[in-house]
């Protein structure tokens, strides 16, 4: 059975003002990043005892700052992957990383080591911007992040891009825009910015100092980015995501496919066998707990039936594809439209879906709106 693998990294130089991941950026003895990474071994060896038959299609390192640790760390724990596990040959192996925490050097020995994919948190192209919402990293490191991983041989990388930002402009995200498409990724993800509680901006926004755009701006962004990005042969697969074609992140789309992935590392969630199982936040929790040979999730919750339909719906719609009805059928018992023949009628004549006789997919509108979509998809 093909699985996937996420590996959290829960560190970072600077909390970004915007951020509530799970992550610290609390000055670290960097012995700590050694018995992390010695933690997270002892817990990919736990669950080949738990799978060993499951062959790996991809590896996801995410976090916090992947690229903030050695490269030889990441590369110890990849090998722990591939010495557990039978791994896909064609498989995808993402880093997240930072253009302020990588340089030639490391680059390259993450590419002669099997990091296949690339994930640049590049967020916008204004250097005072970059600072206004917290990133440690300059237009000019980000220039030179890429240009350095795409001599060394990447050739599948993607962009973070943000919108909605204080202080940001139609005009400036037509200026990151341009420079994306003039960079020759493959891949570009694209983010509103969320207000979260406990996070700089949480805070100023609650003291009314936060000044952001406006409803009619950011929709601006929004509508922009969408209209755009196709138009320069980035299709957008998912909701907010937009790729050449065969450079969809395959780790992602199994999400989004209700597939089974294994999450390793502090902070991380796993999905199998039906249960959603999460880790502690908690690092020195978790490497104890790895270290004791115990399994370290302290949160295990059984999906059941009413809740994975849900979840297969609104996942499935995310995906510009939609929602494959035969596999919904074999999953489920039972066509989609037993379930949801009532409301079905109603989003299509509202524009918000199409419903063919394989697929169930938003529109263009439907995607703007889809939260109200996804509602209609909640069952009694
Ligand atoms: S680098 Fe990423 S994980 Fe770290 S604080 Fe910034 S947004 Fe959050």
């Amino acid at each position: 059975m093909g699985f996937g693998i996420y590996i959290h990294i829960p560190f970072c130089k600077q909390k970004c003002f915007y951020c509530d991941f799970a992550s610290t950026a609390k000055k670290v003895d960097e012995t700590l990043y050694e018995q992390y990474i010695n933690a997270l071994c002892q817990e990919i060896t736990m669950y080949q005892a738990l799978f060993p038959d499951i062959c790996i299609d991809t590896i996801y390192f995410g976090g916090g700052t992947p690229s903030i640790l050695p490269p030889n760390l990441i590369i110890r724990a990849l090998n722990t992957v591939k010495a557990n596990f039978a791994l896909n040959s064609d498989i995808e192996i993402t880093l997240e990383a930072n253009p302020g925490t990588v340089n030639e050097q490391k680059l390259q020995y993450l590419y002669q080591n099997g990091i296949n994919r690339l994930s640049f948190g590049v967020q916008a192209v204004q250097d005072d911007l970059l600072q206004k919402i917290g990133r440690i990293h300059t237009i000019k490191e980000a220039d030179m992040a890429i240009e350095m991983a795409q001599k060394i041989g990447f050739k599948n990388i993607s962009v973070d891009l943000m919108y909605g930002l204080p202080g940001q402009t139609l005009e400036m995200l037509k200026e990151a825009v341009f420079w994306v498409v003039n960079k020759n990724i493959q891949h570009i993800s694209i983010y509103g910015l969320q207000i979260e509680e406990n996070t700089v901006f949480g805070r100023l926004y609650d003291q009314g100092k936060l000044i952001l755009p406006s409803e009619d701006e950011s929709e601006m962004m929004y509508d922009y980015l969408t209209e755009q990005l196709p138009k320069y042969n980035y299709n957008r697969y998912e909701i907010s995501n937009f790729a050449k074609i065969g450079y969809e992140s395959r780790h992602n789309l199994a999400y989004w496919q209700d597939k089974f992935y294994l999450g390793l590392g502090a902070g991380a969630h796993g999905y199998y066998n039906q249960k959603r199982v999460q880790n502690p936040f908690d690092i020195d929790e978790y490497i104890k707990k790895c270290n004791q040979k115990i399994l370290p999730f302290i949160n295990e919750e059984i999906v059941d039936e009413k809740a994975h339909i849900e979840e297969f719906c609104f996942l499935g719609l995310r995906m510009a594809k939609g929602i494959d009805k035969e596999i919904f059928k074999q999953k489920f018992n039972t066509d989609i439209e037993n379930l949801y023949g009532e409301i079905l009628p109603n989003l299509e004549k509202d524009g918000l879906i199409i419903n063919t006789q394989k697929y169930i997919y938003l529109t263009f509108k439907g995607m703007k709106f889809g939260n109200q979509v996804f509602s209609e998809f909640l069952l009694d």
